[in-house]
């Protein structure tokens, strides 16, 4: 357990917006945790959790306690049938666990590799990649609940994962702490492999070798070329969530761009989601909008305004090389969800987490 006071935060985010803590505490264990909320109840101070820092905007000042959640432990369990339980801290980096499970030949996460962040992050947004999310591995998270100063043990249908959601951005689900997650791996689950520029790149520069290894060697590849290290060019990640529409909406914007890039999802409707896509009547189909095609449709790919901008290569990426504040790149991102919603009457929502309030510098 290690206290700090009044530090800075701008190596805490990797979009790198100034901000400064009251109190930083690195918790390493579960007592740590139960420490920092004893404090923060007799002090009457907010607690913000933080991993990697990789999914959020930090405001100017941070009142409170960021809890820096650093549990560690990874361990490899194989079971009876042949596959294997991968059980990990909150605090572990998420990054490692996929090139160790690769490593051993286990498949479930190997397209989801390079993606930045703590493990204790990766269940908060059901992180995804290259068809691939966590909710396809994720077994059971462990939570610390503050409240009742209990640890729990949630199931996959407990957690409530959809699309970058879940349980833990709802008003109780913020409450909690993770401490960790189990997830179920396999030496022999097929490969995902129906993102066209894995698939290709995976036939050509591997030879279409049937293992984890060379798939996760693609993605990586893929990833470094298009999206920009945040050690590099201070970023989150995608700044926005792929928009799911209406048929209706699809149908009455290709009239305009017949090249607009939509792809079909299945309906919640449990009838619907037994059928294939293609063989859902249209009208009842949702689709995915690739939100960086609107974005550089709009011609905002590449723009930068005093210090902030849209990635170059990935529209879907805002960057923060001027190391603006907050309110700085919320009203670049604003400026560019009006001018796509103007364009194509689509709403644009942020993926990253806006933490606390916006402070005026
Ligand atoms: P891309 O391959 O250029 O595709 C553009 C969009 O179309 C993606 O957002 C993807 O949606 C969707 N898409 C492509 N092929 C699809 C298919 N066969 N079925 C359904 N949807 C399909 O995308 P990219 O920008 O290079 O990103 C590649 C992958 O990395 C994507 O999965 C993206 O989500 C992921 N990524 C995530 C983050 C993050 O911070 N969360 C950052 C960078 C990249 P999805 O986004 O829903 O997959």
């Amino acid at each position: 357990m290690k206290w700090s006071q009044n530090v800075s935060l701008s190596g805490y985010n990797t979009l790198a917006c100034p901000s400064s803590a009251q109190y930083l505490a690195e918790c390493y264990t579960l007592s740590d945790l139960r420490e920092t909320f004893a404090f923060a109840r007799a002090n009457k101070l907010r607690v913000t959790v933080l991993g990697g820092g990789s999914n959020v905007i930090m405001p100017v000042q941070m009142s409170g306690i960021v809890l820096l959640n650093r549990l560690p432990g990874v361990a490899f369990k194989p079971l009876p049938d042949g596959q294997v339980l991968l059980q990990a801290g909150a605090g572990e980096v998420w990054d490692n666990l996929v090139r160790l499970s690769v490593q051993r030949g286990l498949r479930g996460i190997e397209n989801l590799i390079l993606i930045p962040g703590r493990v204790g992050a990766a269940p908060i947004q059901n992180i995804g990649a290259y068809g691939a999310e966590l909710s396809d591995t994720l077994l059971s998270v462990e939570i610390y609940d503050p409240a009742s100063d209990d640890c729990r043990t949630l199931s996959l249908a407990d957690c409530q994962l959809g699309y970058r959601d879940s349980i833990f951005k709802t008003a109780v689900g913020r409450e909690w702490v993770i401490t960790g997650i189990t997830l179920t791996l396999s030496p022999n689950r097929p490969l995902v492999l129906e993102y066209a520029d894995l698939r290709q790149r995976w036939e050509q520069e591997e030879g279409a070798q049937n293992h984890p290894q060379a798939v996760a060697r693609v993605v990586e590849r893929l990833r470094r070329a298009k999206l920009p290290d945040p050690a590099d060019i201070p970023n989150a990640g995608s700044f926005f969530k792929n928009p799911v529409v209406d048929h209706d909406v699809v149908a009455q914007l290709r009239l305009g761009y017949p090249e607009l890039v939509a792809y079909p999802v299945l309906a919640s409707d449990p009838a619907l989601a037994s059928d294939p896509p293609i063989q859902t009547p249209p009208e009842r189909l949702k689709w995915k909008l690739a939100a960086g095609w609107l974005i550089d449709k709009a011609g905002w790919k590449g723009r930068m305004d005093n210090g902030v901008g849209c990635h170059e290569r990935q529209a879907l990426v805002l960057v923060n090389p001027g190391h603006r504040p907050a309110d700085e790149v919320l009203a670049f991102a604003t400026r560019l969800q009006a001018d796509v919603k103007a364009r194509f009457g689509v709403d644009l929502e942020p993926e990253p987490v806006l933490l606390g309030e916006t402070e005026t510098k």
